[in-house]
């Protein structure tokens, strides 16, 4: 099925501004608000898709990449661009588009009912980038990684708000243009916590969090592809009282390889042969992401050729196999040759098994390319 264009599910034309993305988010999260449309699929499905689209175009990188591949360049990235986003992902996004509370999180209101009860406050996201190389890549890596976030600093105590008792949440009644409704809103107090802070050490900021470093561990499975992220729950910084911490996301970066080039599963690699190895067949030893490896090369060979090594490749993220190491045979032509080479070639030069002769079998560069992508 193809994916719904994220401009078209914000009504809007390529190359609308930054604030006309944000208001026609702004608009379609409010008119498909769970809360507003309860039990209706539709409208679920249609606010988690606008959300979707305001996650991609209202961040400049992605919203480049966007602009330029389309859904492609999220393809089989986890994450936002691939499946969707949960409802946390949302409301903690309404931090941005609502004007927040505390930190990232909780801002937005009115997600008492559908959905599990209070909602409790939520600390903000990091992000981080990782770089890996395709080995790491390929084979899955667990990466220890420094990172500074917001601890609750030890000491400091925390009372349950008087004006929210606790619960975070004031109800209000609101005249909109949907007609009267009753929303509840943050409570000013406490900023969405249900609790204010009683006493904090000297060096906590005025929620009561410092800055800490830590060494955290990260995961990566095998066959992650550049641009993905992936999200470690609860690594993000820590929310005030007894609100839940953010989220690490960790944006993958790929690092180049030397000589092997990927092409989504799929790896490439030239090899240079000699003209006395493709005349005489001989083995070469090629990268491979698992080391070295020999490979036999038939005598005759041709430039151009295609070796496929099944499995040699990137195993999939989604889990489906591996792809396929392509090698291409490229036959080096000196351009110096001694007196006595030159007489050889000279001699060959009317022999007929020298003359070109590509039998039926021997395909051309373009049904090559083309056996590749079918
Ligand atoms: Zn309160």
């Amino acid at each position: 099925m193809a994916k719904e264009d994220y401009y078209d599910i914000l009504g809007l034309s390529k190359g609308a501004s930054d604030s006309e993305i944000k208001k026609a988010y702004r608009k379609m999260a409010l008119k498909y608000h769970p809360d507003k449309n309860p039990d209706d699929k539709t409208a679920e499905e249609k606010f988690k898709k606008a959300a979707e689209a305001y996650e991609v175009l209202s961040n400049p990188e992605k919203k480049q990449r966007y602009d330029q591949f389309g859904h492609q360049a999220f393809e089989g990235g986890g994450g936002f661009g691939g499946g969707g986003m949960n409802m946390e992902d949302i409301f903690s996004q309404f931090g941005d588009i609502f004007g927040g509370a505390f930190g990232g999180g909780g801002g937005f209101s009115g997600f008492g009912g559908g959905f599990g009860g209070q909602r409790r406050v939520k600390g903000s996201n990091l992000r981080i980038r990782v770089k890996l190389t395709l080995e790491e890549i390929a084979n899955g890596v667990e990466k220890k990684i420094k990172v500074k976030r917001k601890i609750q600093a030890p000491g400091t105590t925390y009372n349950t708000c008087s004006t929210c008792n606790g619960s975070g949440q004031v109800t209000k009644i609101q005249n909109t243009i949907l007609g009267r409704m009753q929303t509840s809103a943050p409570c000013n107090t406490c900023g969405g916590a249900g609790q204010t802070i009683d006493k904090k050490p000297a060096d906590a900021d005025n929620q009561g969090l410092k800055v800490s470093e830590e060494t955290v561990s990260i995961k990566i499975p095998a066959g992650v592809v550049d641009g993905m992220q992936l999200k470690v729950t609860g690594k993000g910084n820590d929310a005030p009282g007894n609100g839940i911490a953010g989220d690490l996301l960790v944006a993958i970066e790929e690092k180049e390889h030397d000589t092997l080039q990927r092409e989504g599963d799929n790896l490439h690699y030239d090899l240079y042969v000699s003209i006395s190895d493709a005349v005489l067949g001989g083995s070469k030893e090629i990268d491979t992401v698992t080391g070295k490896v020999r490979i036999k090369i038939e005598p005759g060979v041709q430039s151009g050729k295609i070796l496929r090594l099944r499995g040699k490749g990137i195993p999939s993220i989604n889990g489906y196999g591996k792809g396929d190491l392509l090698v291409h045979v490229n036959v080096w032509t000196p351009k110096t040759l001694n007196k006595a080479q030159k007489e050889f070639f000279e001699s060959m030069r009317e022999d007929e098994n020298f003359e070109p002769n590509p039998a039926s079998n021997d395909k051309s560069f373009f049904e090559k390319v083309k056996d590749m992508f079918s």
